[in-house]
């Protein structure tokens, strides 16, 4: 691993076009686990329904979904996409957005997802170079990524995601990877406690429900892995961009339309965890 690290960093060209590389393809995988986990969970809820509700036919006979089975397929004619209409963007492009089959438009989301996941890959390499910080710092800017989409998607920030997150950031930070093993628990407790406790006040005020334990499990994990002195910071942030965001799309889409907090959560997390400390050195005027 060392050596490996050593050759990258007297190598930078490499290490940003192995990235690179390397980012478009996981980014084409997001797009995979992005379209596919909300849909894997649905067939376990309607599985988990029908054990309760019919124990004599426990269950419903439907091809299992996951996430390499089956083949990605067209959504309109089911044709399956071969390897080579798989080449993150260049094949989106080659096609001109179409599938090969039935000319059906392909969102431009897949590209984008795929182009977004390899610039923030580049942005954690241009801010950690190459250590094992860096390496970590990749995996979280992909998990975050996926939560985003899935949460703007669905409204939900699955456990299957967030509990990991927050276990991985426990783990590594017992080594002090990224801040104190102490710091890590404490930032794990109060990120979680701190939306808690607004979820409570504000159902005890207006009656309703503003966000979901999704949220909690998202700001602990982040708590997790950078200790509790940037939550402020991610709560600030995250709360600025939301309300913008979300003035937009009321004016956009009218009212009482779901709003996904996760996204918000999740984009400031990422901003905090690569800077952070300057952020606050800026505004605390050291
Ligand atoms: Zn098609």
């Amino acid at each position: 691993m060392q050596q490996f690290l050593s050759y990258f960093s007297e190598n930078p060209a490499a290490l940003y076009l192995a990235v690179g590389v390397l980012s478009l393809c996981i980014g084409s995988f997001l797009n995979v686990v992005i379209y596919r986990t909300p849909r894997m969970m649905e067939q376990e809820w309607q599985q988990e329904c029908q054990m309760l509700l019919h124990p004599e036919q426990p269950l419903i006979d439907q091809s299992k979904l996951t996430l390499s089975q089956p083949p990605s397929t067209c959504p309109k004619c089911q044709s399956t996409i071969r390897w080579y209409q798989n080449i993150p963007v260049i094949s989106w492009l080659v096609l001109r957005g179409k599938c090969g089959a039935c000319q059906n438009p392909i969102s431009i989301r897949y590209p984008l997802i795929e182009l977004l996941t390899m610039a923030c890959s580049l942005v954690v390499v241009a801010v950690f170079g190459a250590t094992i910080q860096m390496l970590f710092a990749l995996i979280f800017t992909w998990v975050l990524i996926t939560l985003t989409f899935i949460d703007f998607d669905t409204q939900l920030l699955p456990d299957r995601f967030t509990l990991p997150l927050a276990a991985l950031g426990l783990a590594i930070n017992s080594f002090a990877i990224y801040t104190t093993a102490s710091s890590a628990i404490w930032g794990y407790v109060i990120g979680f406690l701190c939306l808690w406790i607004v979820y409570y006040l504000f159902k005890l005020i207006t009656g309703k429900e503003g966000m979901g334990y999704g949220d909690f499990k998202l700001l602990a994990a982040l708590g997790a892995w950078m200790g509790p002195m940037l939550l402020p910071l991610i709560v600030l942030l995250s709360s600025i961009v939301g309300a913008i965001v979300g003035i937009i799309l009321l004016k956009m889409r009218g009212e009482n339309q779901p709003f996904a907090f996760g996204p918000y959560i999740a984009i400031a997390g990422w901003i905090a965890f690569l800077w952070g400390d300057q952020i606050m050195k800026v505004y605390l005027g050291g």
